[in-house]
């Protein structure tokens, strides 16, 4: 052996050369043999220094115009080799040696992709083969090779190596996790890249079917482009009938499509099918499909259907979702649990909304929602089968976020804990907490939901504080309420009121508003009535409010305070399901008492955002 080959051996190939020259001169004091690629090797040549090629151990010559330079056995082999006796074999037989210290980082891929005339062809060529391979090696052999793959890690390196005479295994750990990432990293760059070149556009209705990727025209606003709905494997498991559906559209979509899956699925004997009313990634409404009295649909805004007897229970689930909160509703994102039929799609078609999410469509009501906005109507078709991956991530701000999806199973089991007096569920009330319970489940947090007749009355979404929360859906619980009043059921509108003109007129005469208001508010309002209707006396509203018994409740997490027990009473809630937890659960508990209610502690706390 030459003195030459005893010297440990550093490969270097690197693209941005960044510090180089102090390394590599660094290195050579320590004795070190350097090795280089092509340019890597003629920059520190010129430099004065002493260095290789890696043809010198490969006896090839780079080729394909540099498209292949480190990728050999000689290479691979130095670098990959244990200290064990057949690898030190294998070494020998070959005549190879082993390299102590890589550094390598890689083409530019992300630099030459943003370019603004960068070409398929051009992006490829900075797609870097040997230099990724070279990280890998060498950080998968951390045990023995230390892989620099940053210039700002040059500098420890030759203080380890001057002080200890060898790079310490908790720096070799660390350099090995940062090549991991910088590989991971590049590679993400380039599945990203191909993926919007390559995997199919599915963002519009023609070419939905099997795709990966789907084109968004924007993201949450219009200035926030690009946007996409991709997966990294497979397909995605939605298709677009109609419409191009927006980054919004996506997020309530697949939380309510998440919310009626998992409800219709939490019933048994019968099992209902579900319905959800999606705005700004919260549900305005959600239902099951339990037949509606004559009062109901006339609340819910079906009386027309319910007296020619054409209301499925698909549709059932959706005249109450959507009618419960109709000024929120106004809009809407429509997840549905199961095949959409044509009850269901007339509803739809006469209400203001945005899209539909369901597992199927039959034609005659897929004929009917395509037709709908002059085809703009956005129609999904999801795959029921399809189950989410159980870790999901997001980013914010650039920081990566990670969890294990909110895959909880909600059953009655959960309201078995009652802590108050009273200790008896009706089943009404155990149904009424899983709706409820699911509700809270896909709405942003803090909330607070309301449930009657497996419909949501009430909920109050993304509050700060919980008694806003629990106000906010009571008043909404309490308006829904006062709608079931006579003097609201036969409010005098004039002939060819719109529907939604005849929801806000409702909203501004039961809260009152309507005479509290500007004159100019006032007349406005009071010109869609053939004869202007009164206000609901004091007496009137308290008379009617008393009747309102046995509403279910439940909380997204514990109530700090007894106020949001006291503030559930005036609607009249009689069952709740909340997690405790809180220092005053023995106050919350004594008031619950005080009302006769019953309180089921479900220890589970179920934040959403
Ligand atoms: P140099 O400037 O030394 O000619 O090239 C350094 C670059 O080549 C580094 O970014 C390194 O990742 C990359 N590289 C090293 N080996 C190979 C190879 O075999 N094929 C390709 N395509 N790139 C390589």
């Amino acid at each position: 052996m030459s003195s030459s080959q005893q010297k440990p051996i550093a490969l270097l190939s690197v693209y941005d050369k960044t510090g180089l020259l102090p390394f590599a001169q660094s290195l050579t004091k320590l004795g070190f043999r350097l090795l280089g690629s092509g340019g890597t090797a003629k920059m520190i040549r010129e430099a004065g220094m002493e260095i290789e090629d890696v043809s010198s151990i490969t006896k090839a010559p780079e080729m394909l115009g540099g498209r292949v330079k480190t990728l050999h056995p000689a290479v691979h082999g130095g670098i990959l080799s244990r200290e064990i006796e057949s690898d030190l074999a294998d070494l020998a037989a070959n005549s190879i040696e082993p390299i102590t210290i890589v550094a390598c980082n890689l083409y530019p891929f992300v630099l030459t992709i943003n370019a603004p005339n960068c070409t398929i062809a051009g992006a490829i060529e900075e797609i870097d083969i040997g230099g990724v391979t070279l990280l890998r090696a060498a950080a998968k052999n951390h045990g023995r090779v230390s892989i620099v793959s940053a210039p700002a890690d040059y500098e420890t390196i030759i203080a380890e190596l001057q002080k200890d005479g060898k790079v310490s295994e908790s720096t070799r750990k660390g350099l090995a996790l940062k090549a991991f990432e910088s590989t991971a990293e590049y590679d993400s760059a380039i599945s990203d890249y191909f993926r919007k070149q390559y995997a199919t556009l599915g963002g519009e209705a023609s070419s939905s079917a099997g795709v990966q990727r789907m084109q968004l025209r924007y993201g949450a606003n219009p200035h926030q482009a690009p946007a996409q709905a991709f997966v990294t494997e497979g397909e995605l498991p939605i298709k677009v009938l109609s419409g191009s559906p927006g980054y919004i559209n996506y997020l309530d979509a697949l939380n309510s499509y998440a919310l009626v899956k998992e409800l219709s699925a939490a019933t048994s004997n019968p099992i209902l099918p579900a319905a959800a009313s999606f705005k700004h990634v919260s549900p305005a409404g959600a239902a099951l499909g339990l037949p509606l009295s004559e009062i109901e649909a006339k609340v819910f805004g079906v009386e027309d259907l319910f007296a020619k007897d054409a209301l499925s229970p698909l549709a059932n689930a959706y005249a109450r979702a959507r009618g419960a909160d109709r000024m929120s509703s106004f809009g809407d994102f429509i997840g549905l649990s199961h095949i959409v039929d044509v009850p269901t799609a007339k509803i739809i078609n006469r209400e203001v909304s945005d899209g539909v999410i369901a597992p199927g469509y039959e034609p005659e009501a897929l004929e009917i929602l395509q037709k709908k906005k002059g085809g703009k109507y956005c129609v999904l078709q999801i795959d029921p089968t399809y189950v989410p991956s159980e870790i999901e991530t997001r980013q914010v701000y650039g920081i990566s976020l990670q969890q294990r999806r909110n895959d909880i199973q909600i059953d009655e089991s959960l309201f078995k804990n009652i802590v108050t007096e009273k200790k008896e569920l009706t089943t009404q009330a155990k149904l009424d907490l899983l709706v409820a319970t699911i509700a809270l489940k896909y709405t942003q947090s803090n909330s607070v939901c309301y449930a009657l007749n497996g419909t949501v009355i009430g909920l109050g979404a993304g509050q700060q504080s919980r008694i806003h929360c629990t106000r906010l859906a009571g008043e909404k619980a309490d308006n829904w309420w006062l709608r079931h009043h006579d003097r609201v059921l036969n409010l005098p509108f004039k002939q060819g009121t719109k529907r939604a003109d005849k929801a806000n007129a409702i909203d501004l005469f039961v809260t009152g508003t309507a005479f509290n208001s500007s004159p100019s508010e006032h007349d406005q309002w009071a010109s869609l009535f053939t004869e202007v209707p009164t206000p609901l006396t004091a007496e009137e509203r308290s008379e009617h409010m008393a009747k309102l018994t046995g509403v279910s409740c439940g909380s997204d997490a514990f109530f700090p305070f007894p106020d949001n027990v006291h503030r559930l009473k005036r609607s009249g809630v009689s069952f709740i399901g909340a997690p405790g937890g809180s220092i005053m659960d023995k106050e919350c508990i004594k008031v619950a008492d005080e009302y006769g209610m019953v309180f089921a502690h479900t220890g589970l706390r179920l934040f959403h955002h």
